[in-house]
């Protein structure tokens, strides 16, 4: 009987190539800049102690409705990360580096969501968190290295929110003027609203339900509560972004899915996704989450992106496939006798930095050209043997067909001057206005 037929679980992918060269370039774009940018890489298990997570906020659908959670075969309570501040801000709690401590990170999350297009069970995001300094400069650099981020990988379209959640001790008399609101305004829109109010009515101005959204949009705003510190800190936030040329929007309502936000949160949108997934990213200051998690008293502040989101946005599955794959593809052509020539050659062009690759299996010479212009090529390196015994080897451009003859010995140093190093020429963003692949 044959085997059952295996697929991933329902909301999960492969990343596969050619599909996942657009996602290498997303992760190696990200790492350069956040290099550049003073952050070093933290990795933190994608399996916490249940309790991290709660801390993000007992009544945020994240933590209520969608964490995978598991108990070990120790009894321990433990889950699968859905989002990546509270591992790092648990690792710093823990290890106590010295501050300011700024890390980022690539990572799976999981949320038991309901999937559709841009929205998984298991996402990747690329993130930072920058911990230890109140410094409203450092919110403009983290708002600035996500502005980098999207528009370096050529997002279109993007708009910057923000917003200022003000400081823990501002909030009570917001909750308390919301829930007075949401109370008298949503009386009619049943049991699930007036229970949300009731435990969180923070989480009914994120909730995407289209029947609430007028009494939403009527609410109190947040900003008309901030104290004095909490407004000069969101000025100077505004202030930095104006001398960098970062376009923003104020946000009033923007007050993001988690309960640990204080003072700035923002989030960058693209109009070229669709409405309920448009967010390619966002973050915001957490002043008290490091205490809460077992720390020290530390003022912090970090973003995350969705990998899938960026590259369907930015089109770069797309713009990724257009390039060459390879620099060079070795054809043997001089039979049983020859291969070892075909091994040296390749390893030489390899040592060089050159990305090259051959067809195994002892392959006719047609199927050796077919399989060069599968793997997305530059060039073809024929090792013929008439042209070896001058010392030469025959390179064929595989987009325009020409074709010529180079000197063995000065091979490598031909294919260098033709071919990019891996990785140097950015592909250029699409048009504003250009539709983006599926
Ligand atoms: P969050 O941790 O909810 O603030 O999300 C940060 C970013 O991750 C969002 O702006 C999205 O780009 C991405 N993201 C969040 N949830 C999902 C999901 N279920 N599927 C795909 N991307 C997601």
């Amino acid at each position: 009987m044959p085997a059952t037929r295996l697929s991933a679980p329902v909301g999960m992918h492969d990343v596969l190539p050619p599909d996942s060269a657009a996602w290498a370039e997303a992760v190696t774009r990200f790492a350069r800049l956040a290099d550049r940018y003073g952050y070093g890489l933290a990795v933190t298990p994608i399996l916490e102690h249940a309790e991290v997570f709660r801390r993000i906020g007992e009544h945020t659908d994240v933590v209520a409705k969608e964490m995978y959670e598991l108990t070990d075969r120790s009894g321990r309570r433990l889950a699968l990360r859905p989002e990546g501040t509270a591992s790092v801000v648990r690792a710093y709690a823990q290890h106590r580096p010295t501050p300011p401590w700024k890390v980022w990170y690539v990572a799976p999350n999981f949320r038991y969501e309901r999937p559709q297009r841009g929205r998984y069970r298991q996402h990747w995001q690329l993130g930072v968190e920058a911990i230890g300094a109140a410094d409203p400069e450092l919110d403009v650099e983290c708002i600035a290295l996500a502005w980098a981020t999207a528009t370096e990988m050529g997002v279109p379209a993007l708009r910057l929110l923000v917003n200022s959640m003000g400081d823990p001790e501002e909030r009570p008399g917001y909750l308390e003027a919301l829930r007075a609101h949401l109370r008298r305004a949503g009386a009619g829109l049943g049991e699930a609203f007036l229970a949300r109010v009731e435990a969180n009515p923070l989480r009914v101005l994120d909730a995407k339900d289209p029947d609430w959204q007028e009494v939403i949009e009527r609410a109190p705003q947040l900003a008309e509560h901030l104290g004095a510190a909490a407004r000069a800190h969101f000025e100077a936030v505004q202030a930095g972004l104006r001398d960098l040329g970062i376009p923003y929007e104020l946000a009033p309502r923007l007050v993001r899915g988690f309960d640990y936000y204080t003072r700035t949160t923002f989030e960058l949108q693209t109009d070229v996704l669709d409405a309920a997934q448009n967010a390619v990213g966002g973050g915001g200051r957490y002043d008290r989450l490091v205490e809460e998690m077992g720390g020290p008293a530390t003022p912090a502040i970090g973003f995350a992106m969705g990998v899938e989101r960026l590259v369907l946005a930015a089109g770069l599955t797309g713009r990724v496939a257009d390039r060459p794959r390879l620099d060079a593809f070795v054809i043997d052509a001089l039979g049983p006798d020859g291969a070892r020539e075909a091994i040296l050659v390749l390893a030489e062009l390899r040592a060089a930095g050159l990305r090259a690759d051959r067809a195994y299996g002892g392959r006719s010479l047609k199927g050796q050209w077919r399989a060069a212009d599968r793997a997305r090529a530059r060039y073809g390196v024929m090792l013929a043997p008439a042209e070896l015994a001058r010392g030469a080897v025959v390179v064929k451009d595989l987009a325009s067909g020409g074709q010529v003859e180079v000197s063995r010995s000065a091979l490598v140093g031909w294919l260098q001057a033709r071919t990019a190093p891996a990785g140097a020429a950015p592909p250029p963003p699409p048009a504003a206005g250009e539709a983006v692949d599926p």
